[in-house]
């Protein structure tokens, strides 16, 4: 883990430090983060904030590169409902589960308020567009200040990331689903000195487009949002749930302390 140090307890869950958070203190973490970053930008290393789910949880196990690259990250929020009924069975249950796509709306709120700027990579460009176009839609005052699609090679990481820095954002948003997305933001921390955050939102821009509808409520609070999903895009995702829930239910209970 890295040795930035927050204000809230971490709890061990599925073998990964997980923040013990809300979604509105976590996006008000993100905002002094990004005032911090402004204030010394010559210093400033972007915080890497990455999610834990199941699927996550089960590629820690098989893959000793990915656990690797999840334990550098400065915060590992709960995103999958299964880490907090996980938590339960520890003395320290997490509050709440921060669903990116639901985190992204806390983040768009305060970024507003506070002349925040985001960058919008991952996704393919006219994906990529129509969330762009949604997050204008819903919120105006928000300054997206540049956006590349997710289809590029590692030798375009310097121009992309220069371009990044050049743009004056405050937080990237890195759409390049796993474990890519997590190995290109720990690879291009260096890169990006002064940007405030770094973080990782997967299918973020299929729901904002609207190709991806979210589950019923009564089956996000039930744990089931993978089961809905599944449902939807039964040969992408079928297959990974079927591969990834009971190993990642076998380290939930076995890797939480
Ligand atoms: N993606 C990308 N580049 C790649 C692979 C994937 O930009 O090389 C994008 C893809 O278009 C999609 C997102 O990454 O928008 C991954 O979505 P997924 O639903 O797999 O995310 P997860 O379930 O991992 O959060």
């Amino acid at each position: 883990m890295s040795t930035t140090s927050y204000a809230f307890p971490i709890v061990s869950i599925g073998g990964l430090p997980t923040a013990s958070i809300t979604r509105t203190a976590l996006a008000q973490c993100m905002a002094q983060d990004c005032a911090s970053a402004r204030e010394q930008p010559d210093t400033w290393l972007p915080r890497v904030v990455f999610s834990s789910n199941g699927q996550g949880i089960a590629l820690v196990g098989r893959d000793e590169d990915f656990a690797r690259t999840m334990l550098q990250a400065d915060i590992i929020h709960a995103d999958g409902m299964p880490v907090v009924f996980a938590s339960r069975l520890t003395a320290n249950p997490l509050p709440e589960r921060i669903a990116t796509t639901d985190f992204f709306h806390d983040a768009a709120r305060i970024a507003e308020e506070k002349g925040l700027r985001f960058y919008m990579l991952g996704a393919t460009s006219a994906q990529n567009a129509t969330a762009i176009a949604a997050i204008r839609a819903s919120y105006p005052d928000l300054q997206i200040v540049g956006s590349h699609d997710g289809y590029f090679g590692d030798d375009q990481d310097a121009e992309i990331c220069e371009n990044i820095r050049n743009s004056g954002a405050d937080v990237v948003w890195v759409a390049l689903g796993k474990p890519r997305q997590e190995h290109w933001s720990i690879r291009n921390r260096s890169r990006l000195q002064g940007v405030g955050w770094i973080k990782t939102c997967g299918g973020l821009y299929s729901f904002l487009a609207g190709d991806a509808p979210r589950a019923p409520s009564w089956m996000q609070a039930a744990g089931l949002e993978w089961l809905y999903r599944a449902a939807k895009e039964p040969t992408r995702l079928g297959w990974r749930y079927l591969t990834t829930n009971p190993y990642s239910l076998y380290r939930l209970l076995r890797y939480t302390k």
